[in-house]
């Protein structure tokens, strides 16, 4: 879906008002612009976590949620409880339609995700895309954890964008942070963090389709590890390097 040529020109307005802001400035601006149609989609990530701590600063309703695809670790349940216990917040839990999951897992195999491109497409597609869809149902915008330092082509991520593939506005309030400033804040603010993240998992998705990495080895290297790396592709954002869940 595109944007109409008045909401492209109000996006560049924006983009230069807050290029030099700060990621509060930035929530503080667009929670009160979108009131009631705008949400954290947290994948419990590093990000994500700094961002549910600046978001309930701001507004303690804001909608903040996330997707269970019923395949997750029990430290990342784990952490949507101690967030929750935290902040004195509920983070809503999407999750996929029981009997999709059914029909998959019954036609072809709990781990079909091992078997094939087409059947990890098929899994992710139920357990994630799916329920994403129903989340983003009301809402004109959405807020990211992205970091330009994640990869290159983050390099040219705006602060806010068209999200065309959901037709809704995104934005990347901690685009211009560093990963040592995440943590920072992180240590700084007792925020809490998925314990996974001091065992070699600095990115953590399901469980079966997750491993830790090696010293030096790519922050993605660990997901979906069996595939090549252009096959890592999972609906939820396009590319790769832009899957957040
Ligand atoms: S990451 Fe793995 S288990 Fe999770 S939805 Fe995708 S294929 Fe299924």
């Amino acid at each position: 879906m595109s944007a109409s040529p008045e909401l492209v020109t109000k996006i560049e307005r924006w983009n230069e008002r807050f290029q030099k802001k700060s990621p509060d400035e930035i929530l503080a601006f667009f929670l009160g612009e979108f009131r009631g149609r705008i949400a954290l989609a947290s994948s419990l990530g590093a990000e994500d976590q700094v961002l549910t701590e600046k978001i309930l600063k701001i507004d303690s309703n804001s909608k903040i949620f996330t997707l269970d695809t019923g395949r997750l670790f029990p430290e990342s349940y784990d952490l949507i409880a101690r967030t929750n216990d935290k902040y004195g917040c509920k983070i809503e839990v999407f999750f996929p339609e029981a009997k999709k999951v059914e029909e998959m897992v019954n036609q072809k195999g709990i781990n079909l995700f091992y078997h094939s491109i087409e059947n990890r497409k098929l899994c992710c597609g139920i357990r994630k895309v799916e329920p994403l869809k129903r989340a983003f149902k009301g809402l004109d915008a959405w807020i990211c954890g992205l970091r330009k330092d994640q990869s290159v082509t983050r390099f040219f991520t705006k602060i806010v964008e068209w999200d065309e593939s959901n037709g809704l506005i995104k934005i990347n309030p901690l685009l211009e942070w560093t990963e040592k400033q995440v943590w920072e804040y992180i240590k700084a603010n007792d925020i809490p963090y998925n314990v996974l993240h001091d065992h070699g998992f600095p990115s953590i998705g399901c469980q079966p389709c997750t491993r830790a990495i090696k010293p030096g080895e790519d922050v993605r290297a660990g997901r979906w590890w069996w595939e090549q790396p252009e096959q890592k592709e999972c609906g939820l954002h396009g590319k790769s390097e832009n899957i957040k869940a």
